[in-house]
Order: C-alpha cells, then sequence, then structure tokens
C-alpha cells in the first residue's frame, strides 16, 4: 500500500497503541483525517499535556499531576492502612469503589521470576521506607490472584511479618487470573471486607 508520507506516519503512531493492528491503524488513521482541524488539536494537545504533566507519587506511586498526589495529601485519609496494588489503574478501581478510606502504594508491576522480575524491580524498597516512616497498621495485600500477584503477596507478607504489621490479602472473591482494575465494584468491595490475615 501506498500511502502518502503523513498518513503513513499517522498509521505508525497508531500501531504503536496496544491492540491496534495495521487495518484499525488505517482506519483511525483516515477518521482522524476527516476530523475538524480544531478537533485534532485538542486531541494532540491532550496527548502531549497528559505525558507531559502527569509523573508518579513520590510518596505512592500513583500517576498524579501533582506531587505527593491527592490521595497522599488527604488528611482525612486513614494513613494508618496501607493498600497495596499493582498498578495505578487499580487505585483507580478501588477509589471508584467509594469505600476504601486508607491509602495506596502501587507496585508497578508483580514479581515474575519467569520473567526475570524480581522484589528490587518492583515499588517493594519504597514500601519498606514507608513502613518506616509512617505509623502504619495494616498492609492490605490487593495484588492480582494470579500466579504472580500471589508470589508478590507472599514475597511482602513475609518481609513484613518481623515488623509486626496487620498484613491481609483481599479475599478470593475476584475472578482467578482477573485483573482486579476489571473487578466490578461489589466483587471489589466484597473482596476487601472479606480480606484475611495471612
Ligand atoms: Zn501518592
Amino acid at each position: 500500500m501506498h500511502y502518502p508520507e503523513p498518513i503513513t506516519k499517522l498509521i505508525d503512531s497508531f500501531m504503536k497503541l496496544p491492540g491496534i493492528g495495521p487495518k484499525t491503524a488505517a482506519r483511525l488513521a483516515f477518521f482522524v483525517l476527516n476530523m475538524k482541524e480544531d478537533t485534532v488539536l485538542e486531541f494532540a494537545k491532550a496527548l502531549v499535556n497528559a505525558k507531559r504533566n502527569l509523573g508518579y507519587c513520590s510518596v505512592c506511586g500513583h500517576i498524579t499531576d501533582q506531587d505527593p498526589c491527592y490521595i497522599c495529601q488527604d488528611d482525612k485519609r486513614d494513613a494508618s492502612i496501607i493498600c497495596v496494588v499493582q498498578d495505578p489503574k487499580d487505585v483507580i478501581a478501588m477509589e471508584k469503589m467509594k469505600e476504601f478510606r486508607g491509602k495506596y502504594h502501587v507496585l508497578h508491576g508483580a514479581i515474575s521470576p519467569m520473567e526475570g522480575i524480581g522484589p528490587e524491580d518492583i515499588n517493594v524498597p519504597d514500601l519498606l521506607k514507608r513502613l518506616q516512616n509512617e505509623e502504619v497498621q495494616e498492609v492490605i495485600l490487593a495484588t492480582n490472584p494470579n500466579i504472580e500477584g500471589e508470589a508478590t503477596a507472599m514475597y511482602i507478607s513475609r518481609l513484613l511479618k518481623p515488623a509486626g504489621i496487620r498484613i491481609t490479602r483481599i479475599a478470593h472473591g475476584l475472578p482467578v487470573g482477573g485483573d482486579l482494575e476489571y473487578a466490578d465494584e461489589v466483587t471489589l468491595s466484597k473482596a476487601l471486607e472479606g480480606r484475611r490475615d495471612i
């Protein structure tokens, strides 16, 4: 196929997105060509702004446009409970539920010996630092209910046991192998409510 170069570039850009193959990318590119210029400019600006103005919270690792993030800054939240999740999207899923009033810690991944990801490759050292400096009474391990998520939960629970902090694991109401971020609010709420000490 011989598209003019600007279209080829646009198609290549769309193909960098997850789940977008060449056909969809071409369809999207031609769709953009038919969009109003204002709309295209707004779209381009949103992309650049999101990238430039968003970073990770230096305390919890959540995605944010201010540091610390709004959750870490919120004094009304219970700082004695930290919910450990794998991904910023999990924080958003938990927040949608509106039941958890503690704070979070985002690992940015899970331990996976198969992929050579160890505890030092995810945000575990920062969690340990927080536990030394903050008055934390409970750590809820809300990693995904799959092999990597379970391994990560086990690792962290063993690591934290000597510190005498209560460590809980969210209940298995979540579909096995499913990601936390895809759980509906009721399931997530039940999983949180039914958490057990480990
Ligand atoms: Zn934060």
